[in-house]
């Protein structure tokens, strides 16, 4: 039986490891952290008692990779999928409506609900469908050198229907303002969620905390299959010879007994033990934060999952039952200011919305994710290395790895099963 190292226990580390072990490869999974998951993780809040995400995520309809993921660790059965794709937008002084897909077959569904999306004036959903429907034919490459709001103001995009429409999925999904997102990759995956199938678009929540989701059954099935998963172990160098990996050396352990390596760690922890030279490209990554605020309430009056924020500076509201939970992407400009100054802020912003006094709130908890995406602009997106290193035996994966996609749990997901197929298929 082959052995391989992985570095990183994130869903990069635990998606290369998982294909891996169901492919007869022998594992161990090397991660710093005392728990698994990286970036995508929940624990448990002693004041309340309750476990918490450290960030609401989504997934969509259009993450193949990652719903095929859930479905090998028999994860799957923890998602609440849309049958089609239904937003309930929230605006100034509690109005709501909602942006909801048809059941008439794909692409028909969707523009229907942009035909009755209410809040745009009749040239501007004219507009917005006429761009909508040519996206599929764009090609992307030539928007190369555009940022997002370019793109859109050069297709007629009126200030509103931008604010209204296109700013909820480019700062949700790219964690950047408009000015720094590239058009190429917004493009991109506006083609995969609108113009897939019928149920790319669909909104995907985890209905349990992600820990349970993601790390837990990942870790049950490598172990079952004779893999290790070795948390708080940190790799701290490694020995290069004849372009090989012939040493890996944690703050525990020195290993040679393996055949492959392959990195899931980000970017900025893989430059402090393998020497850039070795990749095919000399990425330069800079980062986006996101805010997240969890609020318990003496009543929890609202019925919806979620909600998106009109013109906010809050952007999603997700209803997690036992409590509230509010993001803030593209959230550099909190990371400074304290807990208090943050609650006060944002709710200050939250009763605009939703009709909630002071009296309501029983308890906050805010949690700042500082290095929560790289920010995908042109020059970053040309730089992303790919899978396969100079040296024989490493291969790098990472949301950061050049997988056309932004940064996000598909990314890492596919990154992760690129890695270990390159494994897989060569030996
Ligand atoms: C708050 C928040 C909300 C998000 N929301 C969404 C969302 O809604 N939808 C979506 O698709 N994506 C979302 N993302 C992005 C998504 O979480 C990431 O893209 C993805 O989890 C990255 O996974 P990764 O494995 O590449 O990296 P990571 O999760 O960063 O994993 C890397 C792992 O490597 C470990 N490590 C680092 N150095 C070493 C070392 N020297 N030795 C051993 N181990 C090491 C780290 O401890 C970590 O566990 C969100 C991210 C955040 C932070």
């Amino acid at each position: 039986m082959k052995r391989v190292l992985v570095i990183g226990g994130g869903l990069a580390g635990l998606s290369s490891a998982v294909y891996l072990s169901q492919n007869k490869f022998q594992v161990t999974l090397l991660e710093a952290s005392p728990k698994a998951g990286g970036r995508v993780y929940s624990f448990v809040d002693e004041t309340t008692n309750t476990e918490i995400d450290n960030g609401q995520h989504i997934l969509m309809g259009c993450y193949a990779d990652t719903l095929n993921f859930l479905r090998l660790i028999d994860a799957y059965k923890y998602l609440k999928i849309q049958k089609n794709l239904e937003v309930n937008y929230l605006s100034h002084k509690g109005n709501s409506f909602k942006l909801k897909a048809a059941q008439f077959p794909f692409p028909f569904n969707l523009l229907y609900a942009l035909f009755s999306f209410k809040r745009l004036n009749v040239r501007e959903k004219f507009l917005l469908i006429k761009l909508f429907t040519k996206i599929n034919f764009i090609d992307s490459d030539k928007l190369s050198g555009l940022s997002v709001i370019e793109w859109l103001k050069k297709e007629k995009q009126s200030d509103n229907s931008i604010k209204i429409f296109w700013e909820i999925i480019s700062i949700g999904a790219l964690n950047t303002s408009t000015e720094k997102a590239s058009a190429k990759i917004f493009c991109d995956i506006l083609k995969e969620i609108f113009w897939k199938d019928n149920t790319s678009s669909s909104i995907i929540l985890p209905t349990l905390p992600l820990t349970k989701v993601f790390s837990e059954p990942s870790i049950e099935l490598i172990k079952k299959k004779g893999g290790e998963v070795r948390l708080s172990e940190k790799v701290i160098g490694v020995e290069i010879e004849d372009v090989k990996i012939n040493k890996v050396i944690t703050d525990k352990n020195i290993y040679e007994d393996f055949d492959f390596v392959i990195s899931a760690v980000p970017y900025f922890a893989l430059e402090k033990f393998i020497d850039k030279k070795f990749f095919d490209k000399q990425p330069e990554f800079h980062y986006s934060s996101i805010l997240n605020i969890h609020l318990w309430l003496k009543q929890n009056f609202l019925s919806e999952d979620f909600y998106a924020f009109i013109d906010s500076e809050l952007h999603w509201f997700f209803n997690k039952k036992t409590h509230w939970n509010i993001v803030i992407s593209n959230a550099d400009k909190f990371m400074q200011m304290n807990n208090e100054e943050i609650f006060n802020l944002v709710f200050t912003e939250l009763k605009k919305f939703i009709a909630i006094s002071d009296d309501d709130i029983l308890l906050y908890k805010i949690i700042k994710e500082k290095r929560a995406t790289f920010i995908p602009d042109d020059f970053t997106l040309k730089h992303r290395p790919s899978t396969e290193t100079k040296v024989k035996n490493l291969f790098i994966a990472g949301d950061w790895v050049d997988t056309k996609l932004p940064a996000t749990i598909e990314s890492a997901v596919r990154s992760g099963r690129i890695a270990a197929e390159k494994i897989v298929f060569n030996n």
